[in-house]
């Protein structure tokens, strides 16, 4: 490169210090390549940063959930739990940050407001909220899929004499709920968790549910010496099992058919599953998520497991879905949920029955009248995939915002790469298996899969690389078709489709084919020269 007014200041500039932004400036400093990572939070973490709200918890399991990049830090590093509570993987990133010697290149309470690609000089000018510039040839976004918090727009919000807090933007000193009339709006993963924690503190607490949720017990608990130690001597194949799985977790789908297995075998698989707790549930059948008949078979084991444990039978009903199949929408898993409505100060309120009207001083009014609380919590979700993205204005060559290219539903290449885009990265971006997995796992993939093809442009004196649109296209098209073998886009009101945020076009967002499938696909088009991506010889200079 030239070492004129044309050469960038950075090598790269990485959005977002969380699992994927702390992973990318390693590899780009193991490259020799000068990065530095812009962190609109005051520490590191990314999601487990921001989501402190009671109960917040991983649901994937703590052995995995976790880098896979250095063996030494896989045995450095003890476990304390099944299932890492937020304040622990927070320290498991803060200890990763001191122990590659990251901190120095990452600049926290640094917002970006916008990135602006220049054809001239093939880099990006990214300005912060302070009024910074800073001028770099490649672009990471490491923003996260589920960052962009969904408020909803509830008339009188403004008026609550309460408190009100989204779980995505839980203050940081904590909220106290002791001896308080809490409202929770929302049973997703995170309602779910929160549930339970909320009500041992509150002393009243109203749960407004819009969608009846199925949730598989997680059977926490403490992780043993003994655990930890096999664990930590089983990593290569942990690691194997996972690059080999569909979904990035160390477990495999089994091959049986659900409509195949006799009653009860099925229930005793079911049962077995059930007891053993977690997300592995869904690998009970190979069928679950592709044939309705086979998943109807788990929602109904789920459902019967919701009418046992629940004691009053008007409340179970109103606990049991029904328009959508068990894990059509991403499944939670939970500790005591169902039970928490067995307590006298828990209750429930459908609010597709009884809507909510508007939000009044005294609390939330629905058809029924007013629910009166002190503090009303929102577990809405996030506008998905996309909303990260958007959030800053990312323009592109010729002048295209991203949010103009994307007004239909996002399209790229590979989750990675976006026509119009050159020098783009988007780490976990729509069009990616990301959020249908273990989110460390395919975070690692498309890192390491970036830094080579940062490492592939350099050693060719290549300067400028930008997604075709073809394969783009093509990419978009067999995105829907993975999608469309399953039976997730059944599921109406999923954020996989972006059903949940009022306005935003429905696309199925994911890549649905297979974590195993689609990192086999990243390597060939790797391998292939980076098929599919324009790459174009730096300009000499004279
Ligand atoms: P979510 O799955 O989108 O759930 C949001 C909930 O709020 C849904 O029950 C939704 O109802 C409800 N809701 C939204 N707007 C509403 C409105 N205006 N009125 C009434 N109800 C409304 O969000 P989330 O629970 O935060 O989870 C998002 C994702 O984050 C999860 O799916 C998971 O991938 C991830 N997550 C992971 C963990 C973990 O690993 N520990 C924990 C939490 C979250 P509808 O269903 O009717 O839309």
């Amino acid at each position: 490169m030239a070492e004129d007014d044309t050469t960038p200041d950075l090598d790269a500039v990485v959005v977002g210090a969380g699992f994927a932004g702390l992973y990318m400036l390693h590899r780009l400093r193991g490259l020799g390549m000068s990065a530095l990572v812009l962190e609109r939070a005051g520490g590191v973490g990314g999601t487990w940063y921001w989501n402190r709200y009671p109960g917040a918890r991983c649901d994937s399991e703590s052995y995995y959930y976790c880098y896979a990049f250095s063996q030494e830090l896989e045995q450095e590093w003890e476990w304390t739990e099944r299932y890492p509570r937020q304040p622990e993987i927070k320290r498991y990133l803060d200890h990763v940050t001191d122990r590659f010697d990251l901190r120095r290149d990452i600049r926290f309470d640094t917002s970006v407001e916008s990135a602006r690609y220049d054809e001239d000089t093939r880099s990006w000018s990214v300005t912060t909220a302070a009024g910074d510039v800073l001028r770099c040839r490649y672009l990471i976004t490491a923003v996260g899929c589920l960052s962009a918090a969904n408020v909803p727009d509830i008339p009188g919000l403004d008026t609550f004499a309460g408190q009100w807090h989204h779980t995505g933007q839980w203050p940081h000193e904590g909220v106290d709920v002791r001896g308080a009339r809490v409202g929770i709006v929302g049973t997703g993963s995170t309602g779910i968790q929160a549930v339970p924690v909320l009500a041992a503190d509150a002393a009243h607490l109203t749960v407004f549910q819009r969608t009846a949720n199925y949730s598989i017990p997680a059977r926490n608990g403490p992780l043993s010496a003994e655990e930890s130690a096999t664990y930590k001597a089983s990593y290569d194949e942990i690691r194997a099992v996972q690059a080999g799985s569909t979904n990035g977790h160390p477990f495999v789908v089994s091959d049986e058919s659900a409509l195949d297995a006799a009653p009860e075998r099925r229930e005793a698989i079911y049962r077995q599953a059930w007891e053993r707790g977690g997300l592995r549930f869904r690998a009970s059948f190979r069928d679950l998520l592709a044939d309705a008949d086979a998943n109807e078979t788990a929602s109904e084991f789920l459902r019967d497991r919701i009418r046992e444990v629940v004691d009053d039978p008007e409340t179970a009903e109103k606990l049991v879905p029904h328009d959508h199949g068990f894990a059509t929408k991403r499944p939670p898993i939970d500790t005591h949920y169902f039970e928490t409505y067995n307590q006298p100060h828990v209750r429930l309120v459908d609010v597709k029955a009884t809507p909510i009207e508007e939000i009044v001083p005294a609390g939330v009014r629905t058809s029924e009248g007013v629910h009166e609380l002190d503090h009303l919590v929102f577990a809405t979700g996030f506008d998905a995939m996309t909303g990260p993205l958007l959030s800053f204005e990312i323009t592109g060559a010729g002048g295209t915002a991203l949010r103009e290219a994307w007004a239909a539903g996002p399209r790229g290449y590979l989750g990675l790469g976006v026509s119009g885009f050159p020098n783009l990265f988007t780490i976990t971006g729509p069009g990616s298996p990301s959020v249908l997995t273990n989110m460390p796992t395919s975070i690692e993939q498309h890192v390491d899969w970036i830094a080579d093809c940062l490492g592939h442009l350099r050693e060719r004196g290549v300067d400028r690389i930008e997604a075709e649109p073809d394969a783009e296209r093509e990419w978009g098209e067999h995105v829907q078709e993975a999608a469309e073998a399953t039976l997730l886009p059944r599921a109406a009101s999923s954020w996989y489709l972006g059903a949940n945020v009022p306005g935003k076009p429905r696309v199925f967002m994911p890549y649905a084919g297979g974590f195993a499938r689609y990192t086999r696909t990243c390597t060939a088009v790797a391998e292939d020269g980076y098929r599919g991506f324009a790459l174009e010889p730096a300009r000499t200079r004279v």
